[in-house]
């Protein structure tokens, strides 16, 4: 493979998995790596808007497959990917070779990274606006009539809220829900030698 051919098999990949994770929630930032080791190399970090998604997703995708293969996934206590990125990789200085255990960040083009994120910055806002008004088709009206589907936002319609229904920020605190997130031993292990 060449390295332009290697530079496409890597964008349909990233854009494969980035999809996957935004049908589960907002995904805030997404990185691969690529280093020499067989612990790190290929691997997804993804970092959801909201935690609570995270956890959705591991159970979600521990149940699928990708590419042929079961999907492993867990929770990491890693919330800063810049913070286990290696900073000579990115100069291309690395010396530690398959020793080095910060994240060896391999990137698709610039262009697919940043429609990947437009794009869902457009599903979200639909998504708001059909659950604000609770008609699931809001905003699609205009591709029943042939026309390409670029984001429509139809004319404000009154919104009624009942007193029953709280408003996302405020859903009541569910004691038994333990948010914490518990299993950092594996990711620890990577990133404290
Ligand atoms: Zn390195």
């Amino acid at each position: 493979m060449n390295p332009r051919q290697l530079e496409q098999y890597f964008d349909h990949f990233f854009k494969d998995v980035f999809i996957r994770f935004a049908q589960i929630g907002e995904v805030y930032a997404m990185v691969v790596s690529e280093n020499d080791n067989n612990h790190l190399n290929g691997n997804v970090y993804v970092k959801f808007k909201d935690p609570d998604l995270a956890e959705q997703a591991v159970v979600l995708l521990n149940q699928e497959w990708f590419g042929g293969r079961p999907v492993h996934c867990e929770l990491s206590p890693v919330s800063n990917f810049s913070d286990a990125d290696c900073r000579a990789y990115e100069t291309n200085t690395c010396t530690r070779g398959d020793k080095c255990n910060f994240m060896h960040v391999r990137r698709p083009t610039a262009e697919l990274k940043r429609q990947l994120f437009k794009s869902q910055d457009k599903t979200i806002l639909l998504q708001k606006l059909q659950k604000l008004t609770g008609d699931d088709q809001y905003g699609l009206q205009i591709r029943k009539g042939g026309v390409d589907a670029k984001l429509f936002i139809p004319e404000p319609v009154p919104i009624a809220i009942s007193q029953q229904d709280p408003l996302p920020n405020e859903e009541p605190v569910d004691p038994t829900n333990d948010t914490n997130i518990s299993s950092t031993a594996a990711v620890e292990r990577l990133f404290a030698r």
